[in-house]
């Protein structure tokens, strides 16, 4: 039987986490984050949140710096590549 991992998500619109199959992942659009864990809620930024504040002009969230530090960077590449195919 074959097991579909799940990504933990971000979002920087609606600044939330979600999860993602990862055989999904190619169809992620721009400013969604492929995490490798979620946020601590000992973070003394986002206490978990995962933003610290919000771009009023883009009205997107700010991911905290611990987000930024538990991006998966092997998935992101592969949107990226994804989308500079299409592009
Ligand atoms: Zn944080």
């Amino acid at each position: 039987m074959q097991t579909t991992k799940t990504i933990l998500m971000f979002s920087v619109f609606s600044g939330t986490f979600y999860p993602l199959p990862e055989n999904d992942i190619e169809v992620v659009n721009v400013g969604h984050l492929p995490l490798d864990k979620a946020p601590k809620n000992s973070c003394n930024k986002c206490y978990g949140r995962g933003y610290t504040t919000r771009d009023t002009q883009n009205l997107t969230y700010n991911p905290c710096a611990c987000v930024l530090k538990n991006l998966n960077l092997k998935l992101l590449k592969k949107i990226e590549d994804k989308r500079s195919k299409l592009s």
